[in-house]
């Protein structure tokens, strides 16, 4: 069964440009979905359309095979979690679970059970009676989610739940939502600008730019396959190389994309295709070494194993294989083979 289908999503807002142009996406039971694309695209938007915060848009919204475009959000079955988890600190983590609850006239007794049920899946057992400015960031997210859970809904909608967080902790929390999903088994469909968040959390991404539905697939598919050059562009770190064609002996209306992890250094130069560089700037990032290089096809990045750098030296070839690039449509950005 479908979690979320949605047909024709168009939206704009009153004297203003359209934000969305006919978004169409079908969401499968338990699926792990990413909406992710560059700020300003149209991704919160979708999302408060799901939840139903925004309900003026044209298309169909379908939540369990259910068209649910004109009911309000605690009719739709699903649960929103917000960057800042939007916990009570006056309440403790089983009130803050059980809140929602006692809005449907849940009897007190029941609404104690059900929290304390949802702790003990989720882990918050021990912190029952703690105040959530007494949780870390990995236990105050478990408290929004259990909020969530509680309402028995199977579908959590979450909007760049990890933005505020420092770096180390975002993730840890990643893997820690990973393994929720796992745990629950439900549909989550989560809205990001952070294209490693994509590739690290989802079962399927949704690439959007400018209101427009790029692609919809695998995290490996978008990276192998990506369908034009914004994607290839968006996903992946350090972002793909584009060289235009003529530098690699084919048409000038094609480009060539070339993945950083593509490229091979060498001391002298290699047999077979190969071009000389000069290094602008390295970073080890620990097994890896990050490399901007000068060449005839334009500034570079090339991603070496450390173990594989050549003795340091200024300059130095980048072999390629030919057959390994992506080529697109210089003119349109299409992918057209590769
Ligand atoms: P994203 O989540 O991808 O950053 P949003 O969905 O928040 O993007 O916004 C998409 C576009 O809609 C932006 O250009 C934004 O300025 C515009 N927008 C958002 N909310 C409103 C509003 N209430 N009125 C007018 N324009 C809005």
């Amino acid at each position: 069964m479908s979690a979320i289908t949605l047909r024709g999503i168009r939206k704009s807002y009153p004297n203003g440009p359209q934000i969305l142009h006919g978004i169409d996406l079908d969401i499968r039971e338990g699926e792990f979905i990413v909406i992710v694309g560059p700020s300003g695209c149209g991704k919160s938007t979708l999302l408060r359309l799901i939840a139903g915060l925004d309900r003026e848009a044209e298309g169909d919204i379908l939540i369990s095979d259910r068209r649910v475009n004109a009911l309000p959000p605690r009719d739709r079955d699903i649960a929103m979690i917000f960057q800042n988890y939007a916990l009570y600190p006056h309440m403790t983590v089983r009130d803050n679970i059980a809140f929602g609850l006692e809005l449907r006239r849940m009897p007190k007794a029941q609404r104690r059970a059900k929290a304390e049920a949802v702790a003990e899946v989720l882990q918050l057992t021990p912190f029952l009676d703690r105040k959530p400015g007494a949780l870390s960031g990995g236990q105050r997210q478990r408290v929004a989610m259990g909020r969530a859970m509680a309402r028995d809904t199977s579908i959590f909608l979450m909007d760049e739940p990890l933005s505020n967080l420092d770096n180390a902790l975002r993730v840890a929390l990643r893997t820690e939502i990973k393994d929720l999903h796992r745990q629950l088994g439900a549909t989550i469909v989560y809205v990001t600008h952070d294209q490693t968040e994509a590739l690290s959390l989802a079962d399927r991404i949704a690439v959007l730019k400018g209101g427009h539905l790029q692609q919809f697939d695998t995290p490996d598919a978008i990276y192998d396959r990506p369908a034009n050059m914004f994607v290839a562009g968006f996903l992946g770190q350090p972002a793909i190389n584009f060289v235009p064609g003529e530098a690699l002996g084919r048409s000038p209306h094609l480009t060539a994309g070339l993945r950083p992890e593509m490229l091979r250094l060498h001391a002298s130069q290699p047999d077979g295709t190969s071009v000389q560089g000069r290094i602008l700037m390295s970073e080890m990032s620990g097994a890896e070494v990050l490399i901007r290089c000068e060449t005839t096809l334009g500034t570079m990045s090339v991603t070496c194993p450390r173990k594989a750098l050549p003795p340091h030296t200024a300059s130095f070839w980048i072999g390629y294989d030919a057959n390994d690039a992506l080529w697109f449509d210089t003119a349109t950005g299409t992918r057209v083979a590769g």
